[in-house]
This record gives structure tokens, sequence and C-alpha cells, in this order.
């Protein structure tokens, strides 16, 4: 008996054929330039799935968490244009900051951001999220939320009318087109989008 294990037909499981097969069709993939085909095709795909159906967290922090309420209500109706809020992170691809954030409010905030799977967005909505609003150069309030989250698009005003609110839903969904699903580490050198500046 050969003491080959390459020889050994009963150490062929089902693994081993898993390999095979993968390792097989693999190269046929490459050979033919289907892989980058494939690949060019999903990233496509998957861009326009993410864009058209974005979930933004249910989170409200302050008045303009009213306006937020609204834009979700019957007379805006954002579900419409595919914005439908979630109540956990780990299922939502928007955090929607809108109020300000104090500083014993910091680290909460980073972990629901954390726990949010990549691709992901950032929009500061009102001008507490932006810059601290009312509360700018208070001793326990930060002075936006860019200076501990990246942010992707600004909407402006105290508080924005929901309006604004779906103008900039649409303006990530042109910004997702553009940049197909980089992940949010990736996106240093990409500007943000400030509602209303065009
Ligand atoms: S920006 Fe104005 S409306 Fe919005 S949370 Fe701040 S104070 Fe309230």
């Amino acid at each position: 008996m050969s003491s080959d294990p390459s020889q050994n037909y009963s150490m062929f499981n089902s693994q081993a054929l898993i390999d095979v097969v993968g390792d097989t069709t693999d190269a046929a993939l490459k050979a033919s330039r289907m892989k980058q085909f494939i690949g060019a095709l999903g990233g496509r795909v998957f861009s326009w799935a993410q864009r058209k159906s974005l979930f933004p967290l249910h989170l409200g922090i302050k008045c303009c968490a009213l306006e937020m309420a609204a834009a979700g209500a019957s007379r805006f109706d954002a579900e419409r244009f595919g914005v439908f809020f979630r109540s956990s992170p780990r299922q939502c691809d928007v955090l929607l900051v809108n109020g300000p954030i104090s500083k014993k409010f910091a680290d909460p905030i980073v972990r629901l951001w954390e726990q949010m799977p990549e691709p992901k967005w950032c929009i500061a909505m009102g001008e507490c999220a932006i810059s601290g609003g009312p509360y700018y150069q208070s001793y326990n309030i930060l002075e936006g939320v860019d200076t501990v989250i990246p942010v992707d698009i600004y909407i402006p005003g105290c508080p924005p009318r929901p309006e604004a609110l779906i103008d900039g839903f649409s303006k990530l969904r042109q910004k997702i087109m553009r940049i197909g699903t980089t992940p949010s580490t990736d996106r240093e050198d990409d500007a943000p989008i400030i509602v209303g500046e065009d």
C-alpha cells in the first residue's frame, strides 16, 4: 500500500472535492476574463441596490429628530425613495445625526457608528450636528459630529425641513453612484456635500 497521502483515495473527502472544483472554476474564470466581468457587474449591482435602499438608524437626539419623523411620516413619506428607518445599527448603513453631541454622548455615538457594517455613510442634519449650533463652544458640546465621525452630507438649518432631508438622501445617492461602495475608511479625500450649496 502506498504511503503517499495523495495516493490514498479514502482521504478524498468533500472538502478536497470543494477545493478541486473551486480551483478549477477559478482558473477557468481567470482564463476567460469572466472573473473581472463578474466582479465589475457584481459591484455595479451592489452599488445600485445600496443606493436604492438606504437604511438610516432610527436615532433621535434633539428637535431636528421631529423633522426626521415628519420626513418618514405620511405627508413626505421617505419610504417611497427607499429610505427605511431601522432600530438596530447592525442593519443600517446611514447614521443620521440630528442634534448636538454632548461630550458624554460622544463615545456611545462612535460605538453605534462602529457597529454599523461597511459601506456606511454619515449625514449631519442641522446646525447642532454640524458645528454645535446654539451650543457652539459650550463646555460640554462637541463642535460638530465630524470631530469624531467622518461626515458625507451636511444639511444646514435650525431645523432643516423634511424636504432638505430628502434632498440630502438624494445627494447621498448621487455620491454612491459616483464613488461606488467604497468603505468609509477609504474616503478621506472625498469632499463632503453641503445641501443647498449648488
Ligand atoms: S439645529 Fe436647531 S432644531 Fe436642530 S437640534 Fe439644533 S437647536 Fe434643535
